[in-house]
């Protein structure tokens, strides 16, 4: 007799979990019991939840396990970084970073395997994409991540931050995004904050207008241009969503007079396509009155990529423009470039559905020299 295949109670919601134990006659504070367990205590046996009846461990055992990725390798950048490559039950691999800054920890964690999207300037696209992940490999990410971290003295967690931007676009897998998101600021789960978990998205409206209504979390917008006829070439998605539907969006998201916080703009600079300052003031123009900040992020190389980072010089120049204008403006430093940690440099080992990588492999590099 071929055995039946357990549930996975690892992605399940305090309400998905309510529902699985009224169905077995049990009460609703069993699944306050578990997900304690499952998410503050880090136990995958049954038999060491002491709180719960004999019998019901045993039907528990027998029906349900707590499986979480499996690490393939762990890498330790020389800044402290952490990345690891997570084997899924079906053999596709994904990435999950964690960055130590001063006072907090920040675990990057993927949506999807690969990415549907073709964002021009990351090494994801080049995977090309297989699917997406369930709310139980998300939010194993962070079980995993917090399983090899240990807090250091006075410190009560590692992990203090959550942002979905590693690989895939969250947004275009929203249950289970929404799903794990649920579990990360569930009291009775992980606890976060809402403004300590961010989405970010390539800007897929109807889902940001969702996400608004479901569970209002920090939002960051992948803007990288700012005009429509560059964003085209940088974020294809633009040509369906294209930058004035998208600012309403955002402004619809941070709600009337920005009383939710405000929306986070990144901003890939990339030297000599949208790093000029006539691009900053452009910027500046199209953010006049969407409540936000701005994260430059240094473009970071990886093979083929067939662009450069912006000079420092440029940098500065097109980040004193946006502070002169008023605007919270941040560089983001490159952590973890040492293992192909940083932003857009994840590649995981992905089963490629949309023979995308082969296109890639064919397409001459920057130097015009056909890869191998
Ligand atoms: N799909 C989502 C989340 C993943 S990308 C999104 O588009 O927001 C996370 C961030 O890294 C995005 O802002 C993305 O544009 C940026 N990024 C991608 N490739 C990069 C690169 N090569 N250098 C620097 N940042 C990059």
């Amino acid at each position: 007799m071929t055995e039946k295949a357990k549930i996975n109670l690892l992605g399940m919601t305090r309400q998905e979990l309510t529902d699985f134990f009224a169905q077995r006659g049990e009460k609703p504070f069993r699944a306050v019991q578990v997900l304690k367990w499952i998410h503050q205590r880090d136990c995958t046996d049954f038999a060491a939840m002491t709180d719960l009846s004999k019998a019901v461990r045993g039907w528990l055992a027998d029906e349900a396990e707590i499986r979480t990725p499996e690490i393939v390798l762990e890498q330790c950048a020389a800044d402290g970084t952490y990345k690891w490559l997570l084997r899924l039950d079906d053999g596709n691999c994904i990435e999950t970073v964690f960055i130590p800054e001063d006072g907090r920890g920040t675990l990057c964690v993927s949506s999807q395997v690969g990415c549907a999207l073709d964002c021009s300037f990351c090494s994801t696209a080049r995977q090309g994409f297989n699917r997406n992940l369930t709310s139980a490999e998300i939010i194993g990410q962070l079980q995993v991540a917090r399983g090899r971290l240990q807090p250091e003295e006075g410190q009560s967690r590692v992990i203090s931050n959550v942002v979905l931007m590693g690989m895939g676009e969250p947004l275009l897998n929203f249950e289970p995004v929404v799903a794990a998101v649920s579990l990360m600021v569930e009291d009775n789960a992980y606890g976060l904050s809402r403004r300590r978990v961010t989405v970010s998205t390539s800007g897929i409206i109807p889902a940001m207008d969702r996400l608004h209504e479901t569970l209002h979390v920090a939002l960051a917008l992948s803007l990288h241009a700012p005009n429509d006829a560059l964003r085209n070439e940088l974020v294809p998605i633009n040509r369906k969503y294209p930058l004035g539907p998208l600012m309403d969006a955002c402004r619809r998201y941070v709600g009337k007079g920005g009383h939710h916080s405000r929306i986070t703009m990144e901003y890939v600079m990339i030297d000599g396509v949208n790093d000029t300052p006539g691009h900053a003031r452009e910027l500046v123009r199209l953010l006049r009155d969407v409540p936000c900040k701005i994260n430059l992020i240094p473009f970071n190389p990886f093979p083929d990529a067939g662009y450069r980072r912006s000079s420092e010089a440029a940098l500065s120049r097109f980040r004193g423009i946006l502070i002169q204008a008023g605007y919270t403006t941040i560089t983001r430093r490159p952590r973890g470039d040492d293992i192909d940690a940083a932003c857009g440099q994840l590649v995981g080992r992905v089963e490629d559905r949309t023979r995308r990588a082969l296109r890639y492999a064919r397409v001459p590099n920057a130097s015009g020299v056909t890869p191998p």
